[in-house]
């Protein structure tokens, strides 16, 4: 590999729309010369039945000790952590749970869909993603860095594609600038890196469309102007996708000038090769 990098972002079969378990992309990682693996499935929220994409509640432990059991395989280092979605009303059960009881390494904060209406606010269905979904997105983004728990955002640019939708035009609105700018001021008053998503540009791709939907440039000037720290990850669904598109995101980097960090044997963000 081109890059001296890690992936912190990857999810196993317990999510029920990605492939294999840890020690499976443990190998892969070696394979690839990377040293270190975050785990990140997708967690479990509090009062949900059988969600379509999250693990259930009793898969939690299970996970746990497939991340510990992969942990040196080929001489990777594993680390056990989740991808959150956020809820102001689940920050206790998140930090009491995973990271006491479980004892996991890390959790990621996403937004992915209002709780228990995912369809209102999921820039992937085929709902409208307008000015009034912005504001709901970026209400709980900002919530998600306050609570204090996280240890990055997820994307928080995944809503680059759905307001050109919308609103039947590509281009980048005042009002996404703004957002932008509110997320991007969040994380820095709160010392929180933000995540650069490859899987953008596959999706990106498979929509024809002619430019990232996310990692969305406008908003990564926004967080470059503010001095954010960030994480090249993948969102590795399947083994094959653990380094996907990473070359796009290294280049973004480096124009714009971002620091990079990556998660330290602690789980904790530490200085990356730049
Ligand atoms: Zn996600
Ligand atoms: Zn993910």
């Amino acid at each position: 590999m081109k890059y001296n990098w890690n992936n912190y972002h990857t999810h196993t079969f317990r999510c029920k729309h990605a492939e294999k378990d840890a020690a499976d992309y443990a190998r892969h990682a070696a394979e690839l010369g990377m040293t270190r693996l975050g785990m990140s499935d997708h967690a479990y929220s509090p009062g949900e039945v059988s969600h379509p994409t999250h693990m259930d509640f009793d898969m939690a432990e299970d996970y746990v000790r497939a991340c510990r059991e992969a942990d040196g395989l080929c001489g990777v280092r594993v680390l056990c952590g989740l991808e959150c979605d956020f809820a102001p009303e689940d920050v206790s059960f998140f930090k009491e749970y995973y990271l006491g009881e479980l004892g996991m390494d890390y959790l990621i904060g996403s937004v992915h869909g209002l709780k228990n209406h995912p369809e209102l606010l999921n820039p992937f269905s085929p709902q409208p993603f307008g000015i009034k979904e912005l504001r709901l997105y970026t209400d709980l983004y900002v919530g998600l860095i306050e609570s204090g728990i996280f240890t990055f955002g997820g994307h928080p640019d995944l809503f680059g594609r759905p307001l050109e939708v919308s609103e039947n035009h590509m281009g980048w609105t005042p009002e996404a600038a703004s957002c932008s700018r509110e997320i991007v001021d969040a994380a820095k008053a709160h010392n929180l890196p933000l995540e650069i998503n490859t899987s953008g540009y596959a999706r990106s791709r498979e929509r024809n469309i002619p430019f990232a939907i996310f990692p969305r440039r406008e908003f990564w000037e926004i967080a470059a102007d503010a001095g954010i720290r960030v994480l090249i990850n993948t969102d590795a669904h399947s083994v094959a996708n653990l380094d996907a598109d990473i070359e796009p995101a290294f280049a973004l980097v480096k124009e714009l000038g971002l620091k990079r960090v990556e998660l330290g044997d602690d789980g904790k963000p530490a200085e990356a090769a730049q």
